[in-house]
């Protein structure tokens, strides 16, 4: 058994609307899907991703008004980065949305520029070339995670997970899905822990298959020791958690059913959506939820 790559990202914001218009109208992403935190249905939970919500894509977002802010630390995904096929005229794009950036560095031979979202959560854009003309990202490159004894999630990463190395710059080590996702690996001996809260990642959830893939993770990987949790439904995917031996919560999700199981491909994120469980409470939920303008609408 191989994972195929990351499945979502999810992360942790405050304000709501200023969350949904940097992923819309400055990264380029489309909510694909807009629903409520299963277990606090006051709270939105935003999905963002390709016009299609392939899994790989897709970055997703708890919002809550006023929330404290987290610190970016180790037992964390620290980076989100995603891809595109070039930087030309990213620079401008981000500046003119008075994003701060600086320049671009390179890493294993691909140009990164490096900046923050409204939470200063912090994400990147990795492509190979910073020559041609603007282009919209296509997706995550990998994620980047901080652990301060990187040999176990190492060995979780290849010996488990079958990632391949791909090679060590300074104190990051990169390895790579079959699907060509990376998940670099910083060695933090002195960084602090993270701590949760707006601006940083909660979990990295990675690929499966199908539901008997996925149960046959959930028994191998608490063969090997790690605590997994039962099968949950999300609706849009079943979910099993566990946290990695250098702190950073995984998660097991599966590619079925996906985002257009309660709206066709084309609505994917214009109504609000809530699972059966939450239908008949809707006029309540709805009446709770801040107010939200969506992406293109005046
Ligand atoms: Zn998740």
């Amino acid at each position: 058994m191989q994972i195929p790559g990351i499945h979502h990202i999810t992360a942790i914001a405050s304000d709501p609307q200023r969350n949904l218009d940097f992923y819309t109208s400055v990264i380029g992403l489309r909510l694909v899907k807009l629903t409520v935190n299963f277990d606090d249905p006051g709270t939105y939970h935003f999905y963002f991703g390709d016009s299609q919500g392939k899994p790989g894509t897709i970055l997703t977002f708890f919002p809550w008004p006023g929330a404290n802010s987290g610190r970016v630390g180790t037992g964390q995904a620290t980076a989100v980065p995603f891809a595109v096929p070039t930087l030309a005229g990213w620079t401008e794009r981000l500046t003119a949305a008075g994003v701060a950036v600086g320049s671009p560095i390179e890493r294993f031979g691909e140009q990164v520029l490096r900046f923050a979202d409204p939470d200063g959560m912090p994400l990147e854009l990795t492509a190979p070339t910073l020559d041609g003309s603007f282009t919209e990202v296509t997706g995550f490159s990998g994620v980047t995670l901080s652990v301060q004894n990187p040999e176990a999630t190492e060995r979780l990463l290849t010996s488990t997970f079958g990632y391949t190395t791909l090679g060590t710059e300074g104190n990051r080590t990169r390895f790579i899905s079959t699907a060509g996702d990376t998940v670099d690996v910083l060695r933090e001996p002195e960084m602090r822990r993270g701590t949760m809260g707006a601006g940083t990642v909660h979990h990295v959830a990675f690929r499966a298959e199908s539901d008997e893939i996925q149960t046959k993770w959930q028994l191998e990987l608490s063969k090997l020791g790690h605590q997994v949790t039962p099968v949950l439904d999300r609706q849009y995917f079943h979910s099993i958690y566990f946290r990695e031996p250098g702190g950073v919560l995984f998660e097991i999700a599966t590619d079925p059913p996906g985002f257009a199981t309660d709206e066709t491909p084309d609505a994917l994120g214009t109504h609000l959506k809530l699972p059966p469980w939450l239908e008949n409470r809707r006029s309540e939920v709805e009446r709770i939820l801040p107010k939200l303008r969506m992406p293109g609408v005046r």
